[in-house]
C-alpha cells in the first residue's frame, strides 16, 4: 500500500475553544519539549519518501500558533518529491500570515468555519472572531492560496439550520464549502450532535434541485457535486454514514511524535524516540510495517470513534 498521504499536527494549542473539538475541562497541553521539532517533522518526511508520500497537510491544534510555521512549510516545500503542501486553519491569522505561507511554498488552505453568524460563531468557538475570518479568506485567496475549501462541522441545533445559508455562500464567493459529519470522538456527543449528511444533502435538493456529482481535486474523502445550471461545488466528507476506510491511504503525525493510522482507532506508535535517535532506519521501517499491517487489517473494521483517546487538537483534525 502506498502511504501518499500525510496530516501533521505541529501543535495541540488553538485561539479558539470549539465546544465539540476540545472538552472546557481537565485539557492538559503538551510542553514544549513534547514536541517534535521541525527538524525531526523533515526527517520523518524524507523517511516517507520511499514510500510514496506527496502531500503533507499541516494542522493542529491551530498550526499558525506555532512560532515559526512559515520556516516549516519552506523546509517542507524544499523537498521536491512532496507535490502538495496544505494547512488547515480557523483562520483566525490567515490575513497575517496568507502572504507569508504564500511566499514560503504553501499551496492551499483548508478554512474550518462553522456558522455564518457573529452571535453564533461566538457560541461555538469562546470568540468573537467571524469578521477576522472572513478578511483572512479573502486574502488567502487573493495571495493565491487557492482553491481554498471551506470546512463546516454540522451540529445539531446548533449550526444544521444554516446550510441553505452556506450554499450561497458558497455560490455568492464561488468556494467550495464542504460538510462535514460530527464524529463522536471518544464517544462524545453522538445522540447531541450529529447530523448525517444525508438529510444535509436532501435540504439542498430540496431547494436547488439534484445535486449533479462533479470532480473536484484533493487529497480526501470528499464526494463532490455541483448545483444545478451552477458552476458551484459542494463537497461532502460523511465517515459516519459513508464510511471510507477502504480508499484510505491517510497517516497522522500527531504533534507529540505519535503516528496514528486511523482516526477511529485509539492504536498509535510513539515515533519520536525513533527520530531522535541516529541510525533510524531499521527502526522507521519496522514502525512502517506495524502501521501498514494496522491499516491492511481495519479496512476489514467498520470505524467506531469510542475509543480513541485523543481529541480532534490533540490528534490534529
Ligand atoms: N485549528 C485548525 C482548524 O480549525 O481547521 C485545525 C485543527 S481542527 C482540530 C481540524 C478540523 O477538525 C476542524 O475543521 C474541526 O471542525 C474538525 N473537528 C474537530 N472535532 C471534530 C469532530 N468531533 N468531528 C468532526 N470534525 C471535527
Amino acid at each position: 500500500m502506498k502511504l501518499d498521504y500525510l496530516r501533521v499536527s505541529i501543535t495541540d494549542r488553538c485561539n479558539l475553544n470549539c465546544i465539540y473539538c476540545r472538552p472546557r475541562e481537565n485539557v492538559k497541553l503538551l510542553q514544549r519539549e513534547e514536541l517534535l521539532r521541525f527538524e525531526e517533522i523533515i526527517k520523518f518526511v524524507k523517511l516517507m519518501l520511499p514510500r510514496g508520500l506527496e502531500k503533507v497537510r499541516i494542522t493542529g491544534g491551530e498550526p499558525l500558533v506555532r512560532k515559526d510555521v512559515i520556516k516549516l512549510i519552506g523546509m517542507i516545500a524544499s523537498i521536491k518529491q512532496i507535490k502538495s503542501i496544505t494547512l488547515t486553519t480557523n483562520g483566525v491569522m490567515l490575513e497575517r500570515f496568507a502572504l507569508d505561507l504564500k511566499k514560503a511554498g504553501l499551496h492551499r488552505v483548508n478554512v474550518s468555519l462553522d456558522t455564518l453568524s457573529r452571535e453564533k460563531f461566538k457560541m461555538i468557538t469562546g470568540y468573537d472572531g467571524l469578521l477576522r475570518v472572513l478578511r483572512g479568506i479573502k486574502v488567502a485567496r487573493k495571495v493565491g492560496l487557492e482553491p481554498l475549501k471551506i470546512n463546516t462541522v454540522v451540529l445539531r441545533g446548533i449550526n444544521d439550520t444554516e446550510t441553505l445559508d452556506f450554499v450561497n455562500f458558497a455560490k455568492d464567493n464561488s468556494l467550495v464549502v464542504r460538510f462535514i459529519e460530527y464524529m463522536p470522538i471518544n464517544g462524545r456527543g453522538m445522540n447531541r450532535w450529529y447530523v448525517s449528511n444525508q438529510v444535509i444533502k436532501k435540504i439542498i435538493e430540496k431547494k436547488w434541485g439534484m445535486l449533479q456529482p462533479d470532480f473536484f481535486p484533493g487529497n480526501g474523502p470528499a464526494e463532490y457535486f455541483k448545483l444545478k445550471n451552477s458552476d458551484t461545488v459542494l463537497g461532502f466528507i460523511s465517515p459516519i454514514s459513508k464510511p471510507f476506510c477502504q480508499n484510505c491511504s491517510k497517516l497522522r503525525l500527531s504533534a507529540d511524535g505519535k503516528l496514528k493510522p486511523c482516526l477511529a482507532s485509539n492504536y498509535e506508535i510513539d515515533i519520536k524516540n525513533v527520530l531522535r535517535k541516529d541510525n533510524t532506519e531499521n527502526e522507521f521501517n519496522k514502525v512502517i510495517k506495524l502501521v501498514l499491517d494496522f491499516k491492511e487489517k481495519r479496512r476489514k473494521i467498520s470505524p467506531d470513534f469510542n475509543t480513541s483517546g485523543r481529541f480532534m487538537f490533540q490528534i490534529g483534525g
